[in-house]
């Protein structure tokens, strides 16, 4: 039995992961910054921990921290998840605002998340962090600056980390999901569209199109990958950037 701990986990992706550790026997405990679907994790799981935070909030992050290893005494999986999509539109017409709370949740959000894992690991002498970037963190990504950056940053992250914490027997890897079927990825589209002057269609079909296997990818899909980083079978993989997108050739067909 594994202790997990994923951020962003009250839907999407981070939910996947979790319900597949739930499912696993494992011990999950997610936070979140949507309070709605953090009820909503909590009644559907009520063996497990579901908490309320925004992941670039020091304090509100503490409080999560406290409280996980107040249950758990300790942790093997932390999945540093949470994101949001940020703006879609040219760097002129970009806002501040929208850069900085951009690169804030999807990077900063990361490193509290990574530092307190690293300290819980480092500690225990063995651990798996597993970043959420993108393939946005692979390619250039016109009209999507702040994301694409943050997703770089993932990368760089989870390069230097695997090297600061792999003599002490911690794994850290990032997965650079494609674009996902769900709600989210049709939020983007539809931004997408607005920002370019193409139909949604359009922009649908220009995701296909830059896939080798040309297709878009499933939660399943991404939750099957982080399963099998946390498997003895990955007890070797560390340092990696792992894309579950097949294969992307280009962001921009
Ligand atoms: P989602 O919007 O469905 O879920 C993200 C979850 O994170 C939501 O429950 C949201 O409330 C939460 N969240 C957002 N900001 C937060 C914050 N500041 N603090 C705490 N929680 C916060 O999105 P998703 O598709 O599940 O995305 C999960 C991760 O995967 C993100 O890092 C995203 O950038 C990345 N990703 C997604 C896709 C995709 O196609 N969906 C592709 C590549 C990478």
């Amino acid at each position: 039995m594994r202790r997990v701990v994923i951020t962003g986990g009250a839907s999407g992706l981070g939910r996947a992961m979790a319900e597949r550790f739930i499912a696993e026997g494992d011990r999950v405990a997610i936070c979140d910054a949507d309070p709605s679907a953090v009820a909503g994790f909590a009644q559907a799981y009520p063996d497990h921990i579901a908490m309320t935070a925004d992941v670039t909030d020091e304090a509100q992050m503490a409080t999560v921290f406290d409280a996980v290893e107040a249950a758990f005494s300790g942790v093997d999986v932390v999945c540093a998840n949470a994101g949001i999509g940020g703006p879609a539109g040219r760097i002129e017409d970009l806002s501040l605002a929208d850069w900085t709370r951009c690169v804030e949740v999807n990077l900063s959000g990361t490193f509290l998340t990574c530092r307190w894992a690293a300290r819980q690991m480092r500690a225990a002498g063995q651990g798996l962090i597993v970043l959420t970037s993108s393939t946005a963190g692979q390619f250039g990504y016109p009209l999507r600056s702040p994301y694409a950056t943050a997703k770089w940053g993932i990368v760089g992250l989870t390069k230097t980390l695997a090297m600061e914490l792999g003599p002490a027997g911690v794994r850290v890897n990032a997965i650079c999901p494609g674009a996902v079927e769900g709600d989210r990825m049709d939020r983007v589209v539809a931004m997408e569209a607005a920002a370019s002057g193409r139909s949604e269609d359009a922009v649908r079909a220009l995701y296909v199109k830059g896939v080798s296997l040309r297709s878009w990818v499933t939660a399943d899909d991404v939750a099957d990958t982080v399963l099998w980083l946390a498997s003895p079978q990955a007890k070797r993989i560390s340092g990696q950037i792992v894309a579950i997108d097949g294969h992307t050739e280009t962001l921009v067909p």
